[in-house]
């Protein structure tokens, strides 16, 4: 961002609840079959016909209100959002508004080194629209979409980067995942976002004119997206004009925002409860009876932390879904307690460059826990170095093949613990670098380290570091004795 300037974002997501009838009428959800399969009289707007509410996509938001430490609202309100769409055909759409289900709650998550608490102001229920589909200069209308559940989580104008806002998006994502309460298909919808966006002298406390970016379905674009926004906003200030409140449009090929119209203000909607549905009440009872649910990653977080000794970014990335929350602690079980710092390390850098290259899920690679475990046990154990490790982790998965000892032994990666062969190594980098221990003898600190990654790339990483620094330091002291006196005696 230009210096001088600051971004605010506020997002709304919507998030199709993975019930598998729709919100008020009894047709499947599913994705992907033949226009207008999956609409029946309620989800096409025939006079007469009367919405049902989905128990299901109630208990749904329920969940994610209690993940979020949300308060329930014991009577929220179903009301009519009023405007014309050809997808629409009830020429409203059922919402909340005054009395969403769910009002406050916060989203966590760590952006470079630091906590950072995004607060939401609502999560309401309401019915997703249908679609236009255009062919040969020709529309049509598929109503298959109309009415499946959807919350939409709306935060405060709280972000101030669009890296925040990538990484909230990312961390809501899971969480719904993680709940089971939205299938998280970015492809297919599942989870859209909105990205309200405006820009503001630094230091200034008032908000600034925004605009809104329809329906993201990637991060990236997301992130993209406000770039682009943000920068054409500040220059369209810095120019002498001002931003109007419109909705705008992404255009990813050409990466660029694009007005599509006028932001409609509340009262253009002319919202009022829906006379056909009952002031939603939710008992106690009810609230308590759904606490009872999978761990929540916040939950897992510190105790993985306070557990296992590894640090707020490493939990984040250990938590980053619930199968990788499983995996390693089903790792961390078979190795010693102290050594979660290297489970997360192996799990969130090497195993995971390779997933995202293979394309592969955690829950689906032949390196499994035990196997995971094995070979940090290894490690600890002092047969291989950590490099050496990683080396083998990647022979496993390119090569197929999951025998550890095996592959050390063929690869000739044990650590040498023989001290008379480390000498002899030691000595020879002695020999061969006498300038780099000079230098160090004369006061130069940094020459040691070096001193020590020459014995380390001669024994190709096979003797402990530990002891190379400690033979080293006592391999020098005789140099230099050696030394001293073949000056004394020329
Ligand atoms: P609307 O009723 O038009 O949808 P809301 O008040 O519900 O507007 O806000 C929608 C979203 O826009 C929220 O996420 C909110 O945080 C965000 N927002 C509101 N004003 C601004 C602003 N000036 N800059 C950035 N985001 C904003
Ligand atoms: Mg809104």
């Amino acid at each position: 961002m230009k210096s001088g300037w600051e971004i605010v974002i506020g997002l709304e997501t919507h998030v199709q609840l993975a019930t598998s009838s729709k919100i008020f009428s009894s047709s499947s959800t599913l994705f992907g079959s033949k226009p207008n399969k999956q609409a029946n009289e309620i989800d096409m707007a025939l006079p007469g016909s009367m919405p049902s509410l989905n128990s299901k996509a109630v208990e749904y938001a329920i969940k994610f209100g209690l993940a979020v430490g949300a308060t329930i609202s014991k009577n929220s309100v179903f009301e009519r959002k009023h405007y014309f769409y050809p997808d629409l055909p009830k020429g409203y759409q059922i919402s909340q508004f005054r009395n969403p289900i769910i009002k406050n709650g916060s989203i966590s998550f760590c952006i470079d080194g630091e906590e950072k608490e995004v607060k939401l102001i609502q999560a309401h229920l309401e019915e997703d629209a249908g679609k236009s589909l255009h062919k040969n200069y020709n529309s049509g209308i598929d109503l298959n979409r109309a009415g499946v559940p959807l919350l939409e989580i709306v935060t405060e104008p709280i972000m101030r980067s669009a890296k925040e806002a990538y990484m909230y998006a990312k961390t809501l994502h899971n969480l719904v995942v993680w709940l089971g309460i939205c299938d998280g298909n970015l492809q297919e919808g599942s989870f859209r976002c909105d990205a309200n966006v405006s820009v503001r002298r630094s230091g200034s406390t008032t908000l600034g004119t925004r605009t809104e970016i329809k329906n993201l379905n990637s991060f990236r674009f997301l992130e993209k997206a406000i770039i682009f926004e943000s920068n054409r906003q500040t220059q369209l200030i810095e120019d002498g004009g001002y931003v109007i409140q419109e909705t705008r449009l992404y255009d990813s090929e050409n990466d660029e925002t694009r007005s599509m119209r006028t932001k409609e203000s509340a009262t253009d909607y002319r919202y009022f409860p829906d006379p056909d549905l009952q002031i939603l009440n939710i008992s106690n009872e009810y609230i308590e009876k759904l606490k009872n649910m999978p761990e929540l990653p916040s939950n897992k977080r510190k105790r993985f932390e306070s557990n296992y000794y590894i640090s707020r970014e490493e939990s984040l990335q250990m938590t980053i879904n619930i199968q990788t929350s499983e995996y390693f602690e089903s790792v961390v079980k078979l190795i010693p307690k102290n050594s979660g710092k290297i489970a997360a390390n192996f799990i969130s850098q090497e195993l995971s460059t390779l997933m995202n290259r293979d394309n592969k899920k955690i829950s689906d690679i032949k390196i499994t826990s035990n196997i995971l475990a094995l070979l940090i046990n290894r490690v600890i154990d002092g047969s291989i170095s950590n490099k050496n490790a990683k080396y083998v982790l990647s022979i496993m998965w390119e090569k197929d093949q999951y025998d550890i000892d095996r592959i050390i032994k063929e690869e000739g990666l044990d650590q040498i613990k023989d001290v008379s062969i480390i000498i002899e190594m030691i000595d020879s980098v002695i020999s061969d670098n006498k300038h780099v221990v000079m230098e160090y003898l004369s006061g130069k600190e940094k020459a040691f380290n070096s001193l020590v990654g020459k014995v380390m790339k001669t024994s190709n990483g096979r003797i402990n570091p530990s002891n190379i620094n400690t033979i080293l330091n006592e391999r020098i002291e005789i140099f230099k004795k050696l030394d001293s006196y073949n000056t004394k005696s020329c």
